[in-house]
């Protein structure tokens, strides 16, 4: 296994189209990354750039410290799967992961022993003999990583290699390619357009937009320490709530102030954002995430927390806990980044809805994700408990976390 560094690594194709502009990262020896973000971003595009499958416009790819931009794919020693891993629908299981093996010309017993021993890791030695037809679609998959990992590549590509399979598959083999990739310990980078394949299977996550790489953390420190707008929108199902609001200090207290609402910020949403000051008395962006809401009679502790009174609009209970959507009679956040980044996510109906509704200027859509125990009801009043302590704030002007 080897390390794989991109330096400045940029691509416009022949059209013009800048589709990967200045990426800089390393994936380190061993290490499984995620490149994640809305479709065009760019993520195929660095992802080939690696392979050797699309020419480098400028900057560098680096396997195990050597430069290879002029190395043809066969000689990266790599190995991808992609989403359409077309089996040979005429050999078998074995065969197809033999393939390749015997095409370099190693030896039968060689073979063997490497197709055995993945299929092992696989749990596919009892399908071995049967044709790809004969094979459920996760086992196909499965023959598809199994032809990459008799290879013993120094590095395992993956552009959307479940977006083939049902959701139920798709969340099974998820879990089982990050097992994989864990005992065999191979430098891995993933390409998905989906927040909770990221954030699920990769050590750290890459996120994209517009060819330029947002941040690249930890799925947790993307969660909770977001860089910008794009990146907390686009990370957390159901995003984040986002409101224009005013921050103000009187007796030495912040508060958020939006609408009719105001919040009293805990020391350690100030100490997060340090920098703050500079904002004081001027506009910033809100954001809180939908766990960071309770329904206020289950919340222990009595009254002296924030509290946010609303109307519940929709209730969607989803067995272990429930959805609530509100509106707020405030600034709603409609940047471009904002809005890009939602698109994903959303079903198209959702989407509709939430656009009439900006159009109609009613205010901030927001949910809250309630134990499954609140009473809440759909048209009546709702009294949320605020988790001060994990508000997010940024700046309105630069989209930027403030204090990141
Ligand atoms: P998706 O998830 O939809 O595959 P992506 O994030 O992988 O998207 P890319 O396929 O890398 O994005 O494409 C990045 C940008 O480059 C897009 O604007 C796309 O239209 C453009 N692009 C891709 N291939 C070409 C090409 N051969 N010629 C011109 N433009 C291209």
């Amino acid at each position: 296994m080897a390390a794989i560094q991109l330096e400045s690594l940029t691509k416009i194709y022949p059209d013009g189209t800048k589709a990967v502009s200045d990426l800089d990262l390393e994936v380190g020896a061993g290490e499984f990354v995620v490149f994640v973000g809305p479709s065009g971003c760019g993520k195929t595009t660095a992802l080939r750039m690696i392979a050797g499958l699309e020419s480098i416009t400028s900057g560098a790819v680096k396997i195990d410290g050597q430069v290879v931009n002029d190395l043809p794919p066969k000689e990266r020693d790599i190995a991808m799967v992609f989403q359409n891993y077309a089996l040979y629908p005429h050999m078998t299981a074995y065969r197809n992961m033999g393939f390749a093996l015997k095409m370099r010309g190693l030896p039968k017993d060689e073979i063997d022993r490497r197709v055995r021993d993945a299929a092992r890791i696989l749990g596919l030695t009892d399908s071995l003999q049967k044709k790809p037809r004969t094979l459920s679609g996760g086992q196909r998959q499965r023959v598809a990583m199994g032809r990459a990992i008799v290879r013993s590549p120094q590095a395992f590509l993956m552009d959307e290699p479940l977006s083939n399979l049902d959701a139920k598959l798709r969340v099974e083999m998820r879990a089982e390619i990050a097992r994989i990739q864990r005992d065999l310990a191979v430098t891995t980078v993933y390409v998905t357009h989906d927040q909770t394949e990221a954030m699920t299977m990769g050590d750290r996550v890459a996120v994209m937009r517009g060819g330029f790489l947002q941040q690249i953390d930890a799925p947790q420190v993307l969660y909770e320490r977001p860089r910008n707008l794009f990146v907390a929108e686009f990370i957390g199902s159901p995003a984040m709530n986002l409101v224009e609001a005013d921050l103000v200090r009187t007796d030495g207290t912040h508060w958020v102030r939006f609408g009719d609402h105001g919040l009293r910020l805990a020391d350690a949403t100030v100490a997060r954002h340090p920098g703050l000051e500079r904002f004081e008395g001027r506009p910033v962006v809100l954001g809180i995430r939908p766990e960071d809401l309770e329904d206020a009679s289950l919340v222990s502790g009595g009254s002296d927390g924030e509290r946010l009174s609303v109307t519940c609009d929709i209730r969607e209970d989803m067995g272990s806990e429930v959805y609530v959507h509100f509106n707020l009679e405030a600034r709603p956040v409609t940047t471009k980044e904002v809005l890009e980044a939602h698109v994903v996510d959303a079903p198209e109906d959702e989407e509709t809805r939430l656009a009439a509704e900006q159009a109609r200027g009613s205010g901030a859509r927001f949910v809250a994700r309630l134990d499954r125990t609140t009473r809440a009801r759909e048209r009546e009043p709702l009294e949320l408990a605020v988790d001060v302590g994990r508000l997010h704030l940024f700046d309105p002007e630069t989209g930027l976390g403030i204090g990141r």
